[in-house]
């Protein structure tokens, strides 16, 4: 860590790293391109935060999420679900499989809270906060309000899923939001990290590189 990177942020700041996991990184189930990049970046940001909340994509086996439990259906194709959209992905993130586990180098033990979500079979979950139909809490906006964090910085993977919707539900819910660019990488199926840029810029969730948080 070089002397740029030891100033600190404050009591009112948290940090979410959004599932940093094996599925998500090279040689995953579902991989991210040059996803385990994130994770010394990941690392270096979250050692200047006393506060600290991991995410954990935590799917039981035959979730609805995933092409395999769709018989004729294929990755990255989209179905209706009753909640609306969703697309198909290969099987990841299995609870308690080695693919859930987090990237063996991610080092934040101080963290203070893992929020699992996806567990429920029928519903997905981008978001750390809403799963997406969009009314199932997760429980962690209770837990930022009560801790008194006002401003939430994201990194993690995915830029344009989970890190997207997980900053515009935390942006919706009146914190004040940041995403640690060079802290992400993306899916980008569709356009979907052009489509993440532009909601970000509408809602007014700055994208920064981790050098320009300079002293929080
Ligand atoms: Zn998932």
């Amino acid at each position: 860590m070089n002397a740029n990177e030891t100033a600190t942020f404050g009591d009112n700041d948290v940090l979410i790293v959004v599932d940093v996991q094996n599925d998500f990184c090279p040689a995953g189930a579902l991989a991210v391109p040059r996803g385990d990049e994130v994770v010394p970046i990941v690392n270096r940001m979250a050692a200047r935060f006393r506060n600290v909340v991991v995410t954990q994509d935590w799917h039981p086996r035959g979730h609805l999420s995933f092409a395999s439990s769709h018989p004729g259906r294929q990755p990255f194709e989209t179905i209706a679900a009753a909640y609306g959209s969703q697309v198909l992905w290969p099987d990841h993130c299995v609870q308690a499989t080695a693919g859930a586990a987090f990237h063996p180098a991610l080092q934040v033990p101080h963290a203070g809270l893992i929020v699992r979500k996806g567990m429920d079979r029928g519903i997905d979950s981008y978001s750390a906060f809403y799963e997406n139909d969009r009314t199932t809490a997760t429980g962690l906006v209770g837990y930022l309000r009560e801790r008194g964090f006002t401003r939430v910085f994201l990194a993690g993977l995915a830029l344009d899923f989970c890190v997207r919707y997980s900053a515009e539900d935390a942006r919706r819910e009146g914190f004040a939001v940041f995403v640690v660019e060079d802290g992400c990488r993306g899916i980008d199926i569709g356009g979907s990290v052009a489509a993440a840029r532009g909601s970000f810029a509408a809602l007014g969730i700055p994208c920064l590189q981790m050098r320009e948080f300079a002293t929080g």
